[in-house]
């Protein structure tokens, strides 16, 4: 067995709060320090399904991807879904702790995996952090396939989600260097090493970013666009932090959530 007090230790070995960008909100959100965890549910979100799974599983801990608490609140009456999320959480004694771009920078974050199961190599973070690492990863495949193939791959690769992959530029078009971001990445559309790249992988693209994105890149070159889910491209990432939480802590057990937290349950395709 472990403590709350271990747990947040090792995290914070594997993924320093200090590689977290400023905006955000790591580390533990509930939980004693000294209360004991024998098993722990990772997930991308702390929403109603995983917190069940979490509490009635009798999981001590719950680490998740998504800060539960980013912004500011006021009240965390159970009337309202996060203070549902933490009332819940507490009476039962699970705490709860969030490793989000402090996971991201580490080469084995959730960009480094996508890009490491994509075979990428020659591997570089989009943006570069001062402390090492740093947020997307770019590299080349071993030889180019058409955008379609890579495309189906992808889709091949992430759990299945109703938006499934959406793809900007023409199906047999050659691509070889990939820059990838787990998560939203429409702020790297501009950034050189994404307008170096031939495709870019990303999720969250929003209609005038992809938009301009494509007409620019008409005009002066730029990748190819895939748009994934975005709990998709981050839930691979999980089985990666129970591999190396469990290196770290050998008498936890670590068990990665298979529930599927995307918000979006169907899709009508046209
Ligand atoms: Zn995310």
């Amino acid at each position: 067995m472990s403590t709350v007090a271990e747990v947040q230790a090792a995290v914070e070995a594997l993924w320093p709060a200090a590689r977290a960008e400023g905006w955000d909100a790591v580390g533990l959100v509930a939980g004693a320090l000294s209360d004991r965890v024998d098993r722990i549910l990772l997930a991308v979100d702390a929403v109603a399904a995983t917190v069940d799974e979490a509490v009635s599983g009798g999981f001590g801990l719950l680490l998740t991807h998504h800060p539960l608490l980013l912004r500011g609140v006021t009240s965390i009456a159970a009337d309202r879904y996060k203070g549902a999320m933490l009332t819940r959480l507490v009476r039962s004694g699970t705490a709860l702790l969030a490793a989000h771009t402090n996971a991201d920078a580490v080469d084995t974050g959730t960009s480094g995996v996508l890009a490491r199961r994509l075979g990428l190599e020659g591997v570089e973070p989009i943006e570069p952090n001062a402390l090492g690492g740093g947020i997307g990863r770019v590299g080349d495949l071993r030889e180019a396939i058409s955008l379609g193939r890579l495309a189906r791959a992808i889709a091949a690769l992430l759990p299945s989600t109703a938006g499934g992959v959406l793809v900007s530029g023409e199906y047999e078009r050659e691509v070889r260097r990939i820059a990838v971001c787990g998560g939203a990445g429409d702020s790297f559309l501009a950034h050189p090493s994404v307008l170096g790249a031939d495709v870019y992988v990303t999720a969250d693209l929003r209609h005038h970013p992809a938009s301009e994105a494509r007409e620019q890149a008409a005009l002066s070159g730029g990748p190819a666009l895939v748009n994934v889910s975005h709990w998709a491209s981050e839930w691979l990432w999980l089985e990666q932090a129970a591999a190396e939480l469990h290196a770290a802590l050998p008498h936890v057990e670590l068990v990665v959530s298979e529930l599927r937290t995307d918000p979006w349950d169907f899709a009508i395709v046209q």
